[in-house]
C-alpha cells in the first residue's frame, strides 16, 4: 500500500470512528445533570424573610421554617413611624421586623418563613444575621417613583457616592513568543478585583433636580 493510500485509509477511519457517538443512556444522564444543574427549581429564587435578599434556592433552607424554631428576641425592632407595619392584625409580630415576601402566615399566632441558609447559622447562635433588616437596614417600602430607575437614574440622585479602588488583575504567565521578552498582559477577560477600603462620600444631587425631566403626567397634562 502507498503512503497516499494509508493516509486515505487513515482519514477515512477518523472520520467514520470521531466523534464517538454517545449512546442514548449517556446522552440522558447528560440532559439529566445539565436540567438539575440550570433547570428552573435550582435557578429560581426565594425572598429570605430576615435579610429580605432574592436568594437561589440552594442558598436557602428547603422548606419554610416555623419562626417560633429560632429565638426571635435578636429580631425586636420598633417600626419608624413613617413605614406602614406589614403585619398589623398579627399581635406577636408586633415588633418583629420581618420581610413581608418571605413570610407564610398560618394563623395569627403562627407565622412559617423562608430563610436563608446565612441568616439560619446567625439565628441557631442566637445572633443578629449581619444582613438582618433589623440590623438597622430597613429601609421601608421603595416609592413607586423610585422602583423602575436605572443605574444612571440611580446615580443621578443618589445622596451618597461610593469610591472604592479596582485593579485589573494581570496574567504574569504569559509571554511573547516572537521577541522572546516576558511581559505580563492584561486582558479584557482578566478578573478585577477591590483593594482597600470602600469610602463613601455624600453628594448633592439637590442641585439637579431642576433640569431633570418632569413626570410623563405633568407632560401631557391633566384632564380638567
Ligand atoms: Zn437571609
Amino acid at each position: 500500500m502507498t503512503a497516499k493510500a494509508q493516509y486515505a485509509e487513515w482519514k477515512h477511519s477518523c472520520a467514520t470512528q470521531w466523534p464517538e457517538k454517545l449512546s442514548p443512556i449517556a446522552k440522558k444522564r447528560l440532559l439529566t445533570d445539565f436540567y438539575s444543574t440550570l433547570g428552573p427549581n435550582r435557578l429560581s429564587s426565594l425572598v429570605c424573610a430576615i435579610c429580605s435578599a432574592a436568594k437561589l434556592k440552594v442558598a436557602m433552607l428547603t422548606d419554610p421554617v416555623d419562626l417560633h424554631s429560632y429565638d426571635i428576641s435578636p429580631l425586636r425592632r420598633e417600626y419608624p413611624p413613617t413605614a406602614p407595619h406589614p403585619f398589623p392584625n398579627i399581635p406577636f409580630l408586633r415588633d418583629i421586623m420581618l420581610s413581608p415576601e418571605g413570610v407564610v402566615l398560618i394563623s395569627d399566632s403562627s407565622v412559617m418563613i423562608h430563610i436563608c441558609k446565612d441568616c439560619h447559622r446567625s439565628l441557631q447562635r442566637k445572633r443578629l444575621p449581619n444582613t438582618a433588616i433589623a440590623n438597622d437596614l430597613f429601609f421601608g417600602p421603595i416609592p413607586s417613583q423610585l422602583a423602575d430607575l436605572t443605574l444612571i437614574k440611580e446615580a443621578l440622585i443618589a445622596r451618597r457616592r461610593a469610591k472604592s479602588w479596582i485593579i485589573h488583575l494581570r496574567d504574569d504567565s504569559s509571554s511573547s513568543h516572537t521577541t522572546g521578552a516576558a511581559f505580563s498582559s492584561v486582558s479584557p477577560v482578566s478578573q478585577r478585583a477591590l483593594k482597600g477600603h470602600i469610602i463613601v462620600f455624600p453628594a448633592t444631587p439637590e442641585a439637579l433636580a431642576p433640569f431633570l425631566p418632569p413626570p410623563l403626567e405633568d407632560v401631557v397634562g391633566r384632564s380638567p
